[in-house]
Formats: structure tokens, sequence, C-alpha cells
């Protein structure tokens, strides 16, 4: 019965996704950090602890739950967790602190609201493995596949995160990025962290996993669009064959 419950759970949460993603498309909501970030939302928060408390009940939850429920622990489930807590390991402590943003600070309400969505994320895939998972998780080549996706759109993440804090290093502002595969695209770490969390959802195989990959799509795409029309604006001589991203289609 409860597992019934948890599954509608899960489908209630991805329908929050969904409308969320309409919301930010029909809309053109603009989340206020990073370049968009504006004093219109209230009461700020230095950009870098924003990120760290916002990340911080993912990184948390999912391991401590999984790790103490009572489930039997399975290869695959240590190998999610593993996966699971490098990503929220470089989001929550490395990637913050690494910004060369000194002086930016971002909303409290952005905080409170992507502390909510991570604090659900992470209990939601953390309560399966930990408590609901049937006792051995099958291995198949697409647990393969899914694990190597994860990386690749890992290495995608941290690569164009990497270059693009070097290039604010290097020339302090903003900067129209080039070479790489800012070729084709404007943001390949949001695609990088879409393909990321699609393949955790293809290795775990489970409900809670693919609704995380159903929600980081619905903030992304938005994301990225905005970043897109963003570098438009801004800059005239923007490579105008370079997609949002999604090389040759969006
Ligand atoms: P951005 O690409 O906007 O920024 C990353 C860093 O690089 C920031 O420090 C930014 O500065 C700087 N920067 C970006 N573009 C330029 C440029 N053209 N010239 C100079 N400096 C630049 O990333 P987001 O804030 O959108 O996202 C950061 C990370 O968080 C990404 O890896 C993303 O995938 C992830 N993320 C994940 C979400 C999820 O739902 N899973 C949601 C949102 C983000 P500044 O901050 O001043 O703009």
């Amino acid at each position: 019965m409860i597992d019934q419950y948890f599954i509608e759970l899960n489908f209630i949460w991805i329908g929050v996704a969904v409308v969320t993603f309409l919301a930010l498309i029909v809309f053109k909501i603009r989340a206020p950090y990073g370049r968009h970030a504006n004093d219109k939302w209230g009461k700020m928060i230095a950009n870098h602890w924003g990120w760290f408390w916002m990340e911080l009940p993912a990184f948390l939850l999912f391991p401590l739950i999984t790790i103490f429920g009572p489930r039997e622990k399975d290869l695959l489930t240590w190998i999610l967790v593993g996966m699971w807590s490098l990503h929220y390991l470089n989001r929550t402590i490395i990637f913050p602190f690494r910004l060369r943003t000194r002086g930016k600070k971002m909303p409290l309400t952005i905080v409170f609201s992507a502390l909510f969505f991570n604090g659900a994320n992470g209990f939601l895939n953390g309560y399966w493995l930990g408590f609901l998972a049937p006792k051995d998780n099958a291995f198949s080549i697409l647990t393969i596949l899914g694990i190597v996706l994860f990386f690749s759109g890992m290495y995608i993440n941290m690569g164009t995160d990497n270059r693009l804090i070097a290039l604010r290093k290097q020339q302090g502002g903003y900067q129209i990025p080039r070479g790489w595969l800012f070729r084709y695209i404007s943001c390949p770490n949001h695609f990088g962290e879409m393909a990321e969390w699609t393949g955790f959802a293809i290795a775990a195989c489970s409900v809670p996993a693919w609704t995380f990959a159903i929600w980081t799509m619905c903030n992304l795409i938005p994301r990225a669009i905005n970043h897109h029309d963003w570098y438009h604006e801004t800059f005239e001589d923007y490579p105008k064959n370079r997609k949002a991203f999604l090389p040759k289609i969006w």
C-alpha cells in the first residue's frame, strides 16, 4: 500500500515539474540568480552560500536515507550512492567556492524553493533505495549504459563550468565563450547535467530517479533558453548558428 502512495506522490511531483516548466516558458520567467540576479525578489544572501544551502539537502538526504534504511544494500545501490555523492560534493562544496563572483547575491526565495526541491528529490530517491526497492536490483546492459551516460554528462557539465569560471578569471565580467562544445550550444553545462540525471535514471531504473530526471529537464531547459536569449541581447556579434542546449535543434 505504501508503495502505491509513494508512486502516486512521485506522479504528483512530476505534475508540479510540468506546471513549473510551462510557467517558466509561457511567462518567460528568468530565475533571478547568476546572470539574471536582481533585488526585486526580496532579501538576498551571498551567491556562494546560497548555492551551498540550496544543494545541501540533496547532498545529505539521499545517501543518509539509503544507507540507514533497512533494505539490504546491493552493489548497484552503492554505485548509485557514489554517483549521487560525487555530483553533490562538487555542486554543494567545490563549485560554489570556486565561483569568481565575489559580492554577487541571490534572493532567499530562490534558496528556499531550491532547498525544498532538492530535499524532495533527495528524500524520494533515498526512501526508494533505503526502504522500498526490490531486494536485488537487476544489473543489465542498460545499467552500464546509464552509468556511462551519467559520467559522460558529468564530464561535460564540469568541463563547461570550469571553462566558464576560467573565462571570468582571465578577462573579468561576461564574455562570449568560444570553442569546445560552445561551438554548437550556449549551455553545454545544462546539456551535461540533463545527460547525467537521465543516465542516473536509466541505471537506477526507478520512478523517483525518472521523476528527478524530468524535474532537471523542467528546470534546465528554460534556464538554458534564458541564458541563450540573454547572450543574444548582450552581445551583438553572438554566433547566430549556436543553439541553446541541443546541437542543431533547440
Ligand atoms: P552559468 O553557466 O550561468 O554560470 C556558471 C558560472 O560561470 C557562474 O559563475 C557564472 O557567473 C559564470 N559564467 C557563466 N557564463 C559566463 C560568461 N559568458 N562569461 C563569464 N562568466 C560566465 O550556470 P548556472 O548558474 O545556470 O548553473 C550553474 C551550474 O548549476 C550548472 O552546472 C548547472 O547545470 C547547474 N544547475 C542545476 C540545476 C538543476 O536543476 N539540477 C538548476 C540550475 C543550475 P554568474 O554566476 O555571475 O552568472
